[in-house]
Parts: structure tokens; sequence; C-alpha cells
């Protein structure tokens, strides 16, 4: 297992854009191994490669189901609405009320560079356009309605 730093946000790497993967190298396959590891460690439910200070396009996401992997994804279709906080392993102990769409489908390569194409809704949906955005350098920050929230951790157990 092989965690790696998380950028924060102020870092100038979260605001830049990613390039495409070409050719899934062993260093590629390797980051995608230490994104997970980094991302189970931080309980988070998805985690762009921008954020471990890589700008490739990939994300990896588990919302609890199933791990996912998304290679150079784009987002196909959307539909409907929905409002709820949404956090950022980047923005560290805060979160922020978020309008996204209801529905999305996201066409993408898989860890075999074969081409899928994946449908979600409420959270699944929420973590799609999240972490897609992290890829052109978009935090979730600039588009919270309100006040961003410091999450108060219940350590009472
Ligand atoms: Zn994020």
């Amino acid at each position: 297992m092989a965690l790696r730093t998380i950028r924060t946000e102020g870092d100038p790497i979260l605001t830049k854009k990613c390039r495409p993967v070409e050719e899934l190298t062993p260093k590629l396959r390797e980051l995608i191994h230490d994104m997970f590891d980094t991302m189970y460690e931080a309980f988070g439910v998805g985690l762009a490669a921008p954020q471990v200070g890589v700008l490739k396009r990939i994300v990896v996401i588990d919302i609890g189901d199933d791990p996912i992997v998304l290679i150079n994804p784009e987002i196909i279709e959307t539909s409907g609405e929905q409002t709820g906080d949404e956090g950022c392993l980047s923005v560290p102990g805060k979160s922020g009320c978020v309008t996204r769409p209801n529905y999305v489908k996201v066409r993408a390569l898989d860890e075999d560079m074969e081409e899928i194409e994946l449908e979600g809704t409420e959270l699944l949906a929420r973590a799609f356009c999240h972490e897609l955005d992290h890829l052109d350098g978009k935090m979730y920050t600039s588009l919270v309605e309100g006040e961003l929230h410091t999450v108060v951790y219940d350590d009472e157990e």
C-alpha cells in the first residue's frame, strides 16, 4: 500500500487542466492503485489524479458499491437536478451546498483502455461531476451556494 500526499486548496496544481492518457504505463497503473489506497485511507468516495499532484485525466470513485476507474472520462448525458452537501479531500473539514444533475452518463476508458459507459444517479452522479471537474482544474468551492461549512466530527464513540 502506498499513500500519496493529497494536495489541498491553494496548491496551483488543483487549478490546472489535466492531459489525456495516451497509454496506460506501469507507472500510471501504480498511480491508480495508490489513488485507491489514498482515497480509502482518507474515507473519501472519489479522487482525481491532480489531487495527488499528477496532471492526467484519471479518476477513481467508490461510493460503497464497486471501485470505478475512469480514464479520459467525459460526461455525455445529464438530467434532473439535486441539491445537497458536498465535500472534497482537497478541502479538508469543510462542506458546502452544490446543485448537480441527478443523473449523469459518463464515457471513459477502463483499466484495459477499453471504452465504457457508466450511469449514475444521486451520490454517484454527484461524484462523477465533482471528480471530472477536478480534471479541468475546477473546485467544487466555486459552485457552493451560500457559505462553506465546517464539518464537525462526532468523536463520542
Ligand atoms: Zn474533490
